[in-house]
């Protein structure tokens, strides 16, 4: 049977109608505090929305040596549980949360990570944000050589070529691996005594490093370091490796060619979370920008700018600030809808939109909305949304959204729906404003969200500063598996 591949997109989510693209991973490491994992269930509780199917620790003592828990669900109905940590001693431990495509092809324990194996050195666990873009090929490949894969994850590939490598340290074995990966990766890894943090050369998913007291963490986001009273240092720079023990303290190389950097323009607009820094700007203050910049770039007389919640809220609030039309709370979120509540049953898949979402229909009622997202995907809960907004009342409904259309999947760790499904892929901004049946439809342009992003002459097309594939198309590491199987790249203009 062949592998089953994070981008394998048939299975989307019965919770969400596969209308948002997910992050699937999150990781987080601590070195040098007694009782690591507990610091590591926090952390991972911090990213949890990067991933909420499941999570795992793995953590060294030395006298009780490696040990590891993986469970399906949240961090929060897991790690919290008194007899499980204590089964999770030691001062060294890393973590990783992973969101899978839903349905058998992913819900299986053995693919959660971190991942161990034991060497001739001694055992190595990691853990993985990005997706391997030639895993296929290095999987046959390795197959072939006698390698025995215990999981369906890309991840795991870099595991038996660490194995196959002839050098005699582990941080020296990953290097190996690593260079024979294409794709986007950052990891958070561990031997007996080292953290080890690493970026793919692109720099594609963030991965930053954090002090506390005497010890050292890694995580993939700086929200993750308040939850547990650490001190931001730096980010961990594109392409670079830290090998971090309590001796030496943090050690860095840059074990690729270097290349200019690609990070993820869709981590500013949707994925992160609004409190963390990224590429020393607050995510907030991007998504506030990216409300500025959307009214500048299209306006409309309207009487009220209501987010679509959450992540639509601080490109709601700079849209308003920036166009004087006032903000209100037009669609207020149950907070306490877990994933875990909802039972994917027809029935309740039917009610759809409205078990999270509610219009604060006295407000509405009568008005000229203009709603804010982040992304429209498949168009599906816009639709149900500007009807909700309509029943309550509304006199007209205009939506104003975060990111230009999304047009292309991505293959760099984000679940996307397959190209086809996406509708931007086959209509145009008119089409999609006819088929979403709304009074306007504007996105922001691709040099508007650069220059949000902190990129005040726009987008350098002969070289962009950013991974923007999933809008423009533009891949920067050609995803080969995907090509294998028949993907077609855009046409050169
Ligand atoms: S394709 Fe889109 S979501 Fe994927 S890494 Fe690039 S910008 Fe991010």
């Amino acid at each position: 049977m062949p592998p089953a591949h994070p981008f394998d997109f048939d299975a989307l989510s019965p919770f969400d109608d596969g209308d948002k693209l997910k992050e699937e991973c999150g990781v987080f490491g601590v070195l040098g505090v007694a009782d690591a994992a507990n610091f590591v269930a926090l952390g991972l509780h911090a990213l949890q929305h990067r991933g909420q199917e499941a999570g795992g620790i793995v953590c060294h003592h030395p006298e009780f040596g490696f040990n590891s828990a993986h469970r399906f669900g949240y961090v929060r109905d897991n790690f919290t549980n008194a007899t499980l940590m204590q089964t999770l001693p030691g001062p060294l431990a890393i973590g990783h949360v992973r969101y899978s495509t839903a349905g058998a092809k992913g819900a299986v324990i053995r693919d959660v990570q971190p991942f161990f194996g034991e060497f001739s050195m001694g055992g190595a666990a990691i853990a993985h944000n990005g997706n391997i873009t030639n895993a296929i090929a290095l999987r046959r490949e390795l197959i072939e050589r006698g390698s025995i894969f215990q999981s369906s994850s890309d991840s795991e590939c870099i595991i038996h070529l660490m194995a196959r490598s002839l050098q005699k340290g582990i941080p020296e074995r990953m290097e190996d691996a690593l260079r024979r990966v294409e794709g986007a990766f950052s990891i958070v890894a561990m031997t007996r005594t080292k953290l080890i943090g690493v970026r793919d050369p692109l720099g594609v998913r963030p991965l930053c490093l954090g002090k506390i007291g005497d010890g050292w963490v890694l995580s993939s986001e700086t929200c993750a370091l308040d939850i547990i009273g650490a001190d931001y240092v730096r980010e961990i720079e594109p392409g670079e490796m830290v090998v971090i023990d309590e001796k030496r303290g943090v050690q860095s190389h840059f074990p690729f060619r270097r290349v200019p950097s690609r990070f993820c323009i869709f981590e500013h607009v949707y994925f992160s979370r609004p409190d963390s820094i990224i590429g020393g700007r607050s995510v907030y203050e991007t998504r506030r920008q990216i409300g500025v910049e959307l009214a500048r770039e299209a306006p409309v007389d309207a009487d009220l700018v209501c987010p679509v919640p959450d992540s639509g809220t601080p490109a709601a609030i700079g849209y308003s600030q920036e166009s004087g039309i006032p903000y209100a709370m037009g669609i207020i979120r149950n907070q306490y809808m877990g994933r875990t509540f909802i039972e994917p049953t027809e029935q309740i898949r039917n009610m759809g939109v409205r078990l999270k979402l509610n219009v604060n229909r006295a407000l509405i009622r009568g008005k000229r909305v203009i709603l804010v997202d982040d992304s429209v995907v498949r168009g599906t809960t816009s639709r149900k949304i500007k009807q909700m907004i309509l029943d309550a009342g509304a006199a007209e409904v205009h939506f104003r959204i975060a990111s230009p259309p999304t047009a292309w999947p991505c293959f760099y760790g984000v679940d996307t729906p397959q190209r086809e499904k996406l509708l931007a892929a086959t209509m145009n901004e008119e089409e999609m404003r006819e088929h979403l049946a709304v009074d306007s439809l504007k996105f922001i342009s691709l040099d508007g969200l650069y220059r949000a992003a902190g990129e005040a002459e726009g987008r350098n097309n002969k070289c962009p500063q950013y991974c923007d594939a999933c809008f423009s198309g533009e891949y920067p590491v050609a995803p080969s598996d995907m090509i294998e199987k028949g993907f077609q790249l855009k046409a050169a203009e």
